[in-house]
This record gives structure tokens, sequence and C-alpha cells, in this order.
């Protein structure tokens, strides 16, 4: 029998489809990576009985990256960049996707690919076949590579899809490659200029990257745009003249003027004399006018995002996550599209059907149904999948939270895009007071239409309007003369930001939403109520830099220019090598140019931000001068000497405190003590250890806990007590300042061992136990030692001693360490030879300690 591999994007679509597709009848196991399920099922594939196997990705299998030596900060000039060597490496080592494909791929005939349907899962698919290609059955002639194209997660889409398999589509896919590749060395270079340059510069830039993008940088444009409009808007007074006329029904009427409004005070306030003379306003004409309100087009992804912002207070990030969620559980249809156009063959009634009974909207539902749909706007169709759809019937109760505010808001919207339009009259009524004009309008509902479903559209329930007709005369009740101001414009929402984006070309359905979290994550701006975005003082430099060097680098044409080309690869109208070449080219000379001005943005940084020398608070001293350096709270935290005008990082996400006034023995910088809270990990830093690693096995960015200096007293060679019991290459170190809670954390992963509570003092000593671990010398409480006859000391292995190893809380970890299996080592030493006590004598006095070290 023949066997079918086939691979969709996540494993929860895997699930559904092979639901569908095996009519239930699938049995189910874990794939070796433990993260990925395969459904197994039998059937007829190309007319002939078939097993299949459906599994799945985890999103990307492959990432693009750098060859590892360019990843260095210090070593590589950024411009490099533009032509270093990159490399495809898994997008999650946990994962060992490539590994698990392989391992179901092998021996396989046919391969169904059910990725996504864009440009995006088009690229899966040809990383899902590099990986099985080489290990499936060799055919002679036929096809063997099919791709399943479906827009929803239901039984006719998923089954329709399987009937007419077609091909993956290797120009979208390589499209998705150059832009990958772009975005990698543009962003790359600029970012790592930029970030060194000022980072190195100023204290108070609270952002752990500065950093360039293709599109991000153009989206954080437009806001800044909007800030500087608002910056030079200088506020005019004007005067409005407001009577108001008292209807013979009793309603009183406030009157707009034709005029608008005045920026003379003087002239206004002898309009107001005038009207004010006169006792009555005359009516001079009464007209009507049949208005309506079009039915809102099919939804597609810029639409939701935009009305998920402004009407439901969600984030495009967020909506975007919560709508993926829906369509993965078959509520939506897919929720990344251009298409605003429903295909010919779209079951309308059928779709409206399943939501009659849903009691938000069920009344209107069947209203329409009694009346018949109507005939949907035409929209555009960008040829990939229908508008955004409910697909299935929800409630509230089923959903809860913003999942169900969504799939409400997709519902009504579907269900108003076939309703009628909203019909209303709009009655104007014109007055003269002396010779000036005044008029009142009011609306009258006369057909709701859509609205009575969306009802945040409706037509307000204006002022009523009151009886009037040609030479009625009303009594006028009082004049108002208002002083206002022209107002700025306010900061751009997300709605109008993700528009803007849209007109210019800027990111894509898939992509808008990474972009402006982007903005927002690294500080360049702030969402303020409302969803209103508010640059930051570091993006409003940035833009205001890049605009005094080079505005290409912030204005959208660039961007979407190559755009435009990337879509030309995917239609096959263009060569991957020559768009790439020509866009990298363009940018190599901007970069050059950039780095040869750049102190002309310089120049505004410092005006809005701090030199290193002056921020920051005193923390430790220096091993070179002696004098405090300065802990530098700003991201990334690190510590500065002004005096030597050097900068340490220091390790990042936990808290820093100086430890003990103590010194490092190599290079007398006072150490400082990192942690990440009550029961994290902490250990001791030294500044200068931490940049300069001491010894050539160290790499850059260790604490104490992994130092091999034999003479230091905190480092891992004095307090590292036994190899970790969880990883591989980790150790054991005692932490110093866990007392009275004792605890061994490894330097490497994530264990921590609590061992004594009530012990005063605990240390290493120079004696190991046969099992290889450090003995321990505890100084129990007198009050609460267990050991007889008040006695205090004990000298013994934690593991193996009867009277401590009872205290110490391995957890799970404890069936692992060769002592509680029962075994004994772990087939011999590792010969690291760095650790304390092992395989080696130890040297009697310090420098013979360090002479013996560098042989
Ligand atoms: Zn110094
Ligand atoms: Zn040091
Ligand atoms: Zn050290
Ligand atoms: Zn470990
Ligand atoms: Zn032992």
């Amino acid at each position: 029998m023949k066997t079918v591999l086939m691979v969709a994007e996540k494993p929860s679509l895997a699930q559904s489809i092979a639901k569908f597709l095996s009519k239930g009848q699938m049995t189910t196991r874990k794939g070796l990576n433990g993260a990925c399920s395969v459904h197994e099922y039998t059937g007829q594939f190309n007319k002939e009985p078939a097993r299949f196997k459906m599994t799945s990705v985890c999103g990307h299998v492959m990432t693009l990256d750098f060859h590892h030596k360019f990843n260095n900060w210090d070593a590589v000039n950024p411009q490099e960049l533009f032509t270093a060597t990159t490399l495809k490496k898994e997008a999650n080592e946990k994962l060992q996707m490539p590994k698990f494909l392989q391992h179901e791929g092998k021996g396989v005939d046919f391969i169904v690919l059910w990725l996504d349907c864009d440009k995006e899962g088009e690229n899966i698919c040809f990383e899902v076949l590099d990986c099985v290609r080489p290990v499936m059955n060799k055919r002679s002639g036929g096809k063997t590579v099919f791709r399943a194209k479906f827009s929803a997660i239901t039984e006719t889409d998923i089954c329709g899809a399987m009937h007419r398999l077609s091909e993956p589509n290797k120009n979208e896919a390589r499209s998705v490659d150059a832009r990958q590749e772009l975005d990698l060395r543009i962003g790359c270079a600029f970012t790592r200029f930029q970030t060194k340059y000022f980072q190195g510069k100023y204290g108070d830039l609270d952002s752990a990257l500065i950093s360039y993008g293709p599109c991000q940088t153009p989206t954080l444009g437009f806001c800044v745009e909007r800030h500087d409009q608002i910056q030079s808007f200088k506020p005019e007074p004007y005067w409005v003249l407001k009577p108001q006329v008292l209807h013979p029904s009793g309603q009183t009427m406030h009157l707009e003027w034709d005029r608008g409004r005045l920026f003379d005070k003087e002239v206004a306030v002898m309009f107001q004399r005038t009207v004010k003379s006169s006792r009555t306003a005359t009516v001079i004409g009464v007209s009507k006018k049949e208005k309506a309100k079009q039915r809102p087009m099919a939804l597609n992804t810029i639409e939701m995002l935009r009305m998920a912002s402004s009407g439901l207070n969600m984030g495009p990030q967020h909506c975007m996550q919560i709508a993926e969620k829906l369509y993965t559980q078959g509520y939506i249809s897919y929720p990344r599209t251009e298409t605003t156009h429903y295909p010919e063959n779209f079951d309308l009634n059928g779709t409206l059907r399943q939501q009659q009974t849903n009691p938000s909207w069920s009344s209107s539902v069947q209203e329409l149904l009694k009346m018949g749909i109507n005939k949907p706007r035409k929209g555009h169709d960008a040829g990939d999948h229908p508008p955004i759809t409910p697909m299935r019937p929800a409630s509230e109760a089923e959903l809860g939270g913003d999942a169900w505010r969504l799939y409400e808001f997709i519902t009504r919207s579907f269900i108003a895009s076939i309703s009628y339009d909203c019909k209303y009259l709009q009655t104007t009524v014109k007055f003269t007071v002396d010779q000036e004009t005044f008029s009142f309008t009011g609306k009258t509902v006369t057909s709701p239409g859509f609205t009575s479903v969306m009802h945040w559209q409706a037509i307000s329930s204006d002022e009523r309007m009151p009886h009037c007709q040609q030479n009625d005369a009303y009594e006028i009740a009082e004049v108002k003369l208002e002083e206002r101001q022209t107002s700025p414009p306010d900061y751009l929402t997300e709605s109008e930001l993700i528009s803007l984006m849209e007109k210019h070309g800027i990111g894509t359905d898939a992509s808008i939403s990474v972009h402006i979290n982007n903005i927002c994550e690294r500080n360049y701006v702030q969402v303020m109520s409302g969803r209103k975005l508010q640059p930051t003082p570091l993006g409003i430099v940035l833009v205001h830099g890049y605009q005094k060097i080079d505005p290409q680098l912030v204005l959208p044409t660039m961007r979407s220019a190559v755009e435009q080309q990337l879509n030309l690869i995917a239609l096959g109208k263009a060569e991957f090598d020559s768009v790439l070449q020509h866009a990298l080219g363009i940018f190599t000379r901007k970069f050059i140019y950039f780095v040869q001005t750049v102190t002309s943005m310089d120049e505004l940084f410092e005006v809005s931000f701090t030199p290193l020398k002056d921020t920051g608070k005193p923390l430790s001293r220096c091993g070179k001068c002696n004098r405090y350096m300065k802990y530098i709270n700003a991201k990334p935290t690190r510590l500065h000497c002004a005096q030597c005008d050097e900068t340490y990082s220091l390790p990042q996400n936990g808290s820093i405190k100086l430890y003990k006034e103590l010194k490092c023995p190599l290079d007398e910088f006072e150490l400082v003590l990192w942690s990440t809270g009550g029961k994290g990990k902490s250990t001791p830093v030294c500044p200068y250890c931490y940049n300069h690693p001491p010894f050539p096995e160290m790499r850059k960015g260790m604490g104490c806990n992994q130092c091999t200096h034999p003479t230091c007293s905190h480092s891992e060679v004095s307090l590292g007590i036994a190899d970790c019991t969880e990883c591989d290459d980790g150790s054991l170190v005692l932490d110093p300042t866990s007392a009275p809670k004792w605890r061994l954390a490894c330097n490497k992963c994530n264990l921590v061992v609590h061992v004594f509570e009530d012990a005063f003092r605990v240390s290493a000593t120079d004696q190991e136990c046969d099992c290889g671990t450090t003995l321990l010398n505890v100084d129990f409480n007198r009050t609460k030692s267990p050991l007889p006859d008040d006695k205090t000391q004990h000298l013994g292995c934690l593991f193996c001693d009867p009277l401590l190893a009872p205290l110490v809380k391995m957890s799970h970890a404890a069936s692992r360490h060769p002592m509680y299996r029962g075994g004994r080592g772990r087939g011999g030493r590792r010969g690291r030879g760095s650790r304390r006590g092992k395989g080696r004598g130890r040297p009697k006095d310090k420098m013979s300690q360090l002479a013996s070290y560098f042989v």
C-alpha cells in the first residue's frame, strides 16, 4: 500500500484536517519531538488504497541568519552584513523539526502540503520539501508532490481541497526568501551601527535596541509626522454666531450660521448686534432629500484590524492572534486576506442561515432571510481567499471574552454586507434674520437596513424635526457669540496608522500588525487612551535624524517600491537575484552615507539625551582607577566609568546590587550581585571579567559561577559542588548569598536545588566524596541542629551522607543523580578538569596555583 504524508502549519490544524478527511476514523500518536502529533488512517489516493499520515510543523521550519562569525557585534563592521554569507538554520532547535519530518517522511510515496494558503505558507512548503524529498521513495515518472488550497477549516473546504490538489508555487516562496534576506541585511546593518554608536554615548536611552527596519521606520515616520504637525500648530481664535429660535411647538431650535465662522472679532460682534436687534427668524425654504448610508464591503484583514482597534480597543497584534485562533478552531475563514469580494459560488444564504438562532442577531437575520439577501457591494478580488466570514455558529459562553467580541464583530459585518442600505430623510430648513442666513438640519430614518445589525453605525436619534413651512416666523430666544480656537490634529490612532500603511503599500495584511507592535515594544511610541500613538523622545529624535541625513530612509516610497518588486517575483515576472542585488546596492550606498554623516543625527541626540558620564547612580568601584562607576538603569542596564570612559555590560533581566564590596582578585573590580528575585538564581559578577573573559575557554558574558579562576573564592572552581543532574555541561554551584535557605544553582540550566534551612554557615571544602561531589562543611544553628549532643558542625557529601542527604530537596531532579539511581558516576569524569578537586592535586599557594593553571 502506498503511503501519503500530509503536513499542516500547526498541530491543531493537522488534527482538524485529519478529522475531516478520515471522517473521524484516525489513530493518533505523538511525534518524536513531543510537540507534533501524527494522525493516521487509510483511504484512497489517486484511485488506489493508501495509508495517510497527517502531521504538522510549528510555523517556519527554518530561519535566515548570518554565518555565526558575523554575529559578533564587536568584531564585525556592520557594512559587511550587506554581503556576509547567510545560512538557513532551524527556526527552533528544540523542536527538531527537520529530524522529525525526515523520520516521518522516510519511505513515503506522496506528500500533500496543507500549509496555510498565503505566501508565508508557500515558503514553508519548500522548507518541508527540502527535509522530506530526499528520504521519500523514488518514483520513475508521475507527480509525488501536491499542494492543497483551502480558505477555511470546514469539512466542505477541506474535502474539496483534497479533490483538486495542485502544486506549490515556487515563485511565491522565493518572494518571501527575498524579503527575509533584505530585512535581515538592511535591518541588522543599520540597527547594529546605531545601537553601538548611540548606546555608547547616552545613558538615558531607554531601549535595548535602536533598530532600523525598512517597514518599521516608515511606520514610525507617520506617527512622528503627526507629532510635528501638532507641535507646529498655532491655534487661532474664531467666532461663531449661534441663534436659538422658539418653534411654536415649544422646541428650541439651534441654528447653524451659513457663514460658518469668522476670524475677526469686531465683524462678528457687529453681526451679533444686527441679529439680536431683530425679533424673528423667517423660514425661506424647506428642502427634503432621501439619503442613503451604504452597507459595508465584505471584511478583509486591514478593515478588521482597523475596526478592532477603534471599536473594540484591541491592538492589531492581539486582534490577529485571536483571529488566528478562531480560524484554527473553524469559527471563521482565513483571517489574512486582501479580498473584499465574495466569490461567485460563495454560499451567502447558507452562511447566513447558520446565524439565525443566535439571540444577539437572530431577528435581523430572520428578517433578512424573509426579504431575501441583498447583492453585496462589488469589492476587490485579490485572488487569495474569500473575505473574512463566520464559518460556524458560536455563543458568547463558548468563546468568551475578546474571542467572542471579535467573532461578534466579524459576524455582524458579514450580515451587514448582505443587508440593505440604511435610508433616511434629510430635512433642511433655511432661515433669514435681517439678511443673514441660517439653517437647521434633521435626519429621520425611514429604513434602518444594515444599521440594525451594525448598531454602532446607526444614525443617532437626532434632534426632532419639527414641522416648518415657508414664511413661518419664529421668535428669536437668544443670540450667542461663541469664541473658539482652531485645534491641532490629534495623535494618530492605530486605525489611522493602518490606513496610512495600506495607502502607501507598507507591510502586508500579514505584517502590518507586527510592525506596529515593534515600534511600541522598542519604546518609540506609546499607546495612549483611545489607542492613540504618541512618539517618545527617542522615536522623534530617530525620525528627525533620518530626515536630516537621508529622508528616503523614513519615507514610505522606498519600501513600497521594494514590495512591488517582491510581488513581481511572486508573479514570476522578475528574477530573484536581480531584485535582491538592486535593492541591496541602493541600501549599501545609503548605509555608507549614513555612517559618514551620523554626526548630524547625533546633534539631535545631544539635545534630548544625557551623556553616559552624567547618568546613573554610583555603584561599584572600577578596578583601573578605583573610582565609583555609575549604574545605568535604562535598558540595557550597564556600568560606566566616567574616569576611564569605559562601559561594561551587565546581565539583563534581573536586579543588580553591590556584592559586599568584595573584589575580583584578577582585576580589582568590585563585584556586583545579579539576581532574578526571591526564588530565582543569583550570582556574583565581575564587571570586567564579564566583558573581557580572563581565560581563553570562557565565553563573554559569564558570571563568577562560571568562572574558572582558581584563586577566586567566588568562582565555579571554589563553589562548584557537583555536576548538574539536569543538563549535560552544567555544575551545581553553592549560592553563598542564599542563607538561611541554602541552595545550589546550576550555572547553565535553570535547576535550583534547595539544601539546608537551618544552617548559619555552609562552605565548600577541599575534600571530595567517592561519588565525585565536593564535601560541604555545614554549621547548623545551635537550636535547630539535627546533630546529637549539641554538636553543630558536620562535614559530609550532600548525596551520600545519611544526615545531609534527607535535607536536600532535589524533587524530580533527584532521580537522575547517580547516587539516587544506584549507579556510580556517569561513565567517568568528563575531563573538563576545571572544577575544583577533579583529578588534579591542588597546589599550595596562590602563585603556584595560577602558574599551574596556565601550563
Ligand atoms: Zn575607571
Ligand atoms: Zn574580574
Ligand atoms: Zn572570578
Ligand atoms: Zn544544569
Ligand atoms: Zn557522595
